[in-house]
């Protein structure tokens, strides 16, 4: 008779011990989500459609005590462990196949200090959560442009939003964190506290621990900005990647812009006869004195004929909740980012061509301007890297099908492969690394050696290796 095959979070639960498991489960506060549980799927489901992995339990924590049992549960008992923060790396490195995953959900509380100009943010909350709460005082830290992304990720392996020019990544607006590193130990890192922890986690991703907090400055920001959304037809995309090519080398930090392909949606917002059209897209805030948005955005808004132009004043807090829709949970989705030390004759050309022969209609080939505060830091100064480039280059593909899956995770490695041939490209950027599939230095440049003493400090075994893993020193001198 045949037996139904049992899943990698079974088996793995299957080797464990019912008493260590059940002494595990009455020690969190929070929810331990077993394979037989009805949650289960729910549970080791992440944004991201193509990943399908069967953890042996999800401890949904509380708080840090929570995490502690957790981290010291898997550490004493062998099990894999990733940790999820919002679950939206697009690698799916929050959840690992008969492991242990530790999910941050529940520790989303956010809490502002108007008078310190700081927020403490749960290491499980999402740009939303961190949006709301301090927006009600006019305030904002500089996160990302997609309201449902995870704080935890996108702050830990850097954070590019609509603030960047002005106010730099997400990591560079850090003060402190609370991390459980894989000792088990709760420790708290800032300029003074632990530097080398501090250090490391601006930009070196969850190789060091597990982020419960952070507390981050926060900026005078709305409550009302102006958004750049013009829609230009994909003929155009050369003249006007060109056009904005010329407005970047004056652009005030005020104005952060990313120009991507797509084509024109089929909703109201569009002339009909444009639907299905492909499509340059110009995306952009500027967060300064409104008197001069005019003046600065007119020309972006004047590159050729727009199919639509849907910029004007917006609340900072739509503005970031803005594109939710276009990534819904489920969805099939394979991202890549190589950084570009210029924007290119080669590189436009490249963009327009892959962006109109995309395999999907969602797909976008996105190039963010960086520069400004990012490249005021120096690249050693932080674990964040790649300062000195000032645009970015970003692969989207999203799709529906399964079936699809080959032709739209191709089309993505031969832009990146193509884009990489050319002069002046070079890198990676750990929150669009495709399925991690490259080698971490390419992420880390060069302060991968100093990131691995700094794992041999707070995870010599590597413990914490579901992500752009950095092994720790005392491996590499073996
Ligand atoms: P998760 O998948 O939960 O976590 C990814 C990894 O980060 C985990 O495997 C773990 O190693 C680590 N991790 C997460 N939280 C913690 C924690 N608290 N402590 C320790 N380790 C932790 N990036 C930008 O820079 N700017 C953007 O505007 C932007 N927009 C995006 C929009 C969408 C729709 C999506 C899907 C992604 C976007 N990203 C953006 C990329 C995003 O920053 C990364 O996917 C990021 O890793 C997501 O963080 P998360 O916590 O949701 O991810």
């Amino acid at each position: 008779m045949a037996t139904k095959e049992r899943s990698p979070g079974e088996r793995a639960l299957d080797d464990l011990s019912d008493d260590d498991v059940a002494s595990f489960a009455a020690d969190l506060r929070g929810e331990p989500v077993f394979p037989a549980d009805d949650g289960y799927d729910d549970a080791r489901e992440l944004w991201n459609g193509m990943i399908d992995r069967y953890p042996a339990v999800v401890a949904r924590c509380t708080g840090t005590a929570d995490v502690v049992a957790a981290v010291n549960f898997a550490r004493e008992t062998g099990l894999p462990l990733a940790v999820r923060g919002g679950g939206h790396n697009v690698s799916g490195s929050a959840v690992c196949d008969g492991g242990l995953v530790i999910d941050l959900a529940p520790m989303n509380g956010v809490f502002v200090d108007p008078e310190a100009r700081s927020v403490r943010v749960g290491g499980g909350a999402v740009l939303g959560d961190v949006d709301r709460e301090t927006q009600l005082h006019g305030l904002a830290a500089p996160l990302g442009v997609v309201s449902q992304t995870g704080v935890g990720g996108l702050t830990l392996n850097g954070g590019v939003g609509h603030l960047r020019r002005e106010h730099g990544l997400a990591c560079d607006n850090v003060r402190s964190v609370e991390v459980v590193t894989a000792a088990g130990e709760v420790v708290r890192a800032s300029e003074s506290r632990r530097p080398d922890l501090f250090w490391g986690v601006r930009g070196g991703g969850g190789n060091f621990g597990v982020v419960t907090e952070f507390e981050y400055d926060l900026h005078a920001v709305g409550p009302e900005v102006v958004g750049l959304f013009v829609w230009y037809h994909g003929d155009d995309a050369v003249t006007a990647l060109r056009g904005f090519r010329d407005w970047s080398e004056s652009a005030p930090r005020q104005a952060s812009v990313l120009p991507f392909t797509a084509f024109v949606p089929d909703t109201e917002e569009f002339p009909e006869h444009s639907w299905g059209e492909p499509a340059i897209v110009l995306l952009g805030c500027f967060a300064g004195d409104p008197g001069d948005a005019a003046h600065v955005l007119r020309p972006l808004r004047t590159l050729a004929s727009s199919v639509a132009d849907l910029s004007g004043p917006v609340p900072y807090v739509e503005l970031q909740s803005m594109l939710d829709e276009d990534y819904p949970d489920g969805l099939r989705y394979y991202w890549k980012s190589v950084f570009l030390d210029h924007l290119s004759d080669e590189v436009i050309e490249l963009t327009a061509r892959y962006g109109r022969a995309s395999p999907s209609a969602l797909s976008t080939v996105d190039i963010w301007h960086l520069g400004g505060a990012i490249a005021d830091v120096p690249p050693d100064a932080t674990a964040y890297w790649h300062r000195e480039a000032p645009f970015m280059l970003n692969f989207e593909a999203n799709w529906e099908a399964p079936e699809d899956d080959e032709e739209n995770v191709a089309w993505v490695r031969d832009g990146i492969e193509a884009a990489r041939a050319l002069p002046g490209v070079a890198g990676q950027y750990a929150n669009f690394p495709g399925f991690g599939d490259d080698p971490s230095r390419l992420t880390f440049g060069g302060n991968a050696e100093r990131l691995a003493e700094v794992k041999a400090t707070y995870d010599p075994e590597n413990l914490f290796r579901f992500n752009q893993n950095v092994a720790p020193a005392s491996d590499a001198a073996k």
